[in-house]
This record gives C-alpha cells, sequence and structure tokens, in this order.
C-alpha cells in the first residue's frame, strides 16, 4: 500500500489509535504534534516506514511547511485526520480571551489550515479523504464548554460546507462526535459521576473512535456525515 495519511494530533491520544489502526492496513504515516520528540516516539512504536513532524497546527506557515514536507518525504498526502485539539473549560464569564482564541484556533482554524493545504494534491490526484474530529458537545453544548462547544460546533459547519464544495473532485470530508474517552484530555474529569449519565456506563477507548474514524476514511461513498461515537451519551442530552 503506498498510500499516505496524515495525522495531526497522532502523538497520544485518539490521533495515536488512528495511527495504530491505519499502520496496520498498511497506510504510510504522518505523524504530527508540536512536540516533535512525542511524534516521533508515536511514529517510532508503529514500526515501518512512518515519520513524525512537529507543527502547531494555528499557524499557517507551520501547516504550509509541514505540508511541503511530508510530499518531500511521503509524497501526496490521499488521507487527513485532524484530531489535535485542546480544552479550556470554564464558565464563559471567566473565560480569559486568550483562552477563546487559543482553542478557536486549535480546533477550528487548524483544521480548516490543514483541509485547505490539503486541497491542492487531493484535487490534482482527483481523490482523498478528510476526518475532522469534533466532539458531541459541538453537537448538544456543554455547561463549561461554550467556547469548545463552538470550535466543535463550527467544524460540523464546516466539514459539510466543504464536502458539498468538493465532491466532484471525488473529496470526501466528514465528521467523528465522540463523548468522553480515556485520554490525557480527560483524566482530571470525576469519572465516576459522569459515567452515571452514560447509557452504555462507561468512557470509551481511544481505540473505539479510531474504528470509527479509520470506517469514515475508506467508506467511498460517505460524504458530509458526523458519526457520533458516545456510549449513548447524546440520547440523554
Ligand atoms: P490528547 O490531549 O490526548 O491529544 C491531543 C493531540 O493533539 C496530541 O497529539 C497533541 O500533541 C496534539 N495537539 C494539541 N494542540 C496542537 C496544536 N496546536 N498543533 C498540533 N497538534 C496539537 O487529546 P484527545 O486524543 O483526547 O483528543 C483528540 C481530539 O478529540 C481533540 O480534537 C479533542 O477535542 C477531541 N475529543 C476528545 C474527547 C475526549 O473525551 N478525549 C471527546 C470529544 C472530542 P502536542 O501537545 O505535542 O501538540
Amino acid at each position: 500500500m503506498d498510500k499516505v495519511c496524515a495525522i495531526f494530533g497522532g502523538s497520544r491520544g485518539i490521533g495515536r489509535a488512528v495511527a495504530q489502526l491505519m499502520a496496520r492496513k498498511g497506510y504510510r504515516l504522518a505523524i504530527i504534534a508540536r512536540n516533535l520528540e512525542g511524534a516521533k516516539a508515536a511514529a517510532g512504536d508503529l514500526g515501518g516506514d512512518h515519520l513524525a513532524f512537529s507543527c502547531d497546527v494555528a499557524k499557517e506557515h507551520d501547516v504550509q511547511n509541514t505540508f511541503e514536507e511530508m510530499e518531500k518525504h511521503l509524497g501526496r498526502v490521499n488521507f487527513l485526520v485532524n484530531a489535535a485539539g485542546i480544552n479550556r473549560d470554564s464558565l464563559l464569564v471567566r473565560t480569559k480571551t486568550e483562552d477563546m482564541v487559543s482553542q478557536l484556533h486549535t480546533n477550528l482554524l487548524g483544521s480548516m489550515l490543514t483541509c485547505k493545504a490539503a486541497m491542492r494534491a487531493m484535487i490534482q490526484q482527483q481523490g482523498g479523504s478528510i476526518v475532522n474530529v469534533g466532539s458531541i458537545v459541538g453537537l448538544k453544548g456543554n455547561s463549561g464548554q461554550s467556547v469548545y462547544s463552538a470550535s466543535k460546533g463550527g467544524l460540523v459547519g464546516f466539514s459539510r460546507a466543504l464536502a458539498k464544495e468538493v465532491a466532484r473532485k471525488k473529496i470526501r470530508v466528514n465528521v467523528v462526535a465522540p463523548g468522553f474517552v480515556h485520554t490525557d484530555m480527560t483524566k482530571d474529569l470525576k469519572e465516576e459521576h459522569l459515567k452515571k449519565k452514560i447509557p452504555l456506563g462507561r468512557f470509551g477507548e481511544t481505540i473505539e473512535v479510531a474504528h470509527a474514524v479509520v470506517f469514515l476514511l475508506e467508506s467511498p461513498y460517505v460524504t458530509g456525515h458526523v458519526l457520533v461515537v458516545d456510549g449513548g451519551l447524546q440520547l440523554t442530552l
């Protein structure tokens, strides 16, 4: 398999689990995160011919450079996963403007920049598949997460619009919207309390979200879709 998949946020959590599945399927991977050592460690653990890159998705120059480097060393990107994300949970009245900006820039602008950078190669090769990792709170909202919810809700609108824009070029754009998943991002949450609200009674594992991401990456007749992976949490919200 000579297909190339770029995974932003591939060094940890959900992105890393996607990398593990995609590596097993034989794709060539670019593992991308701000911390190069973390990305290298994740790429090294996969075995095989995968490369690591350092990039802050919120910085256009970084994103452009990364796509140039990926094309030089791996070839054109066929698959793109946007799993880079941050949260700065707090009530709106206590949220600093810089925390609003960093969440919007990383979670929303960052995905816009990587999708834009991926478009040139995908249009030239008349095909490509993108999965953006949203969140159930982007669909339902959550108290204490208004800005994060906005960033993830915006990602849905962006992805659906882009799906319409590029469908004729055989480029697909989909979203996976997880609920609570065991990663660094959720390690400080009160799990015992929160899991009572989840119909399946537990947090999800990264591999369970990764299967949904890979399904959408590889589904040739699915575009503009939002696949919720939340143990049934949305049924209660
Ligand atoms: P983690 O904190 O475990 O991993 C985040 C990843 O994103 C790391 O690889 C991190 O590497 C990278 N990253 C963060 N900021 C940037 C940036 N500015 N530029 C490039 N890479 C960056 O998070 P999760 O795996 O939990 O989350 C993955 C995605 O899933 C996020 O978009 C998150 O919002 C979403 N999500 C997570 C849920 C959960 O319960 N865990 C629920 C719903 C959605 P580095 O720090 O080195 O840059």
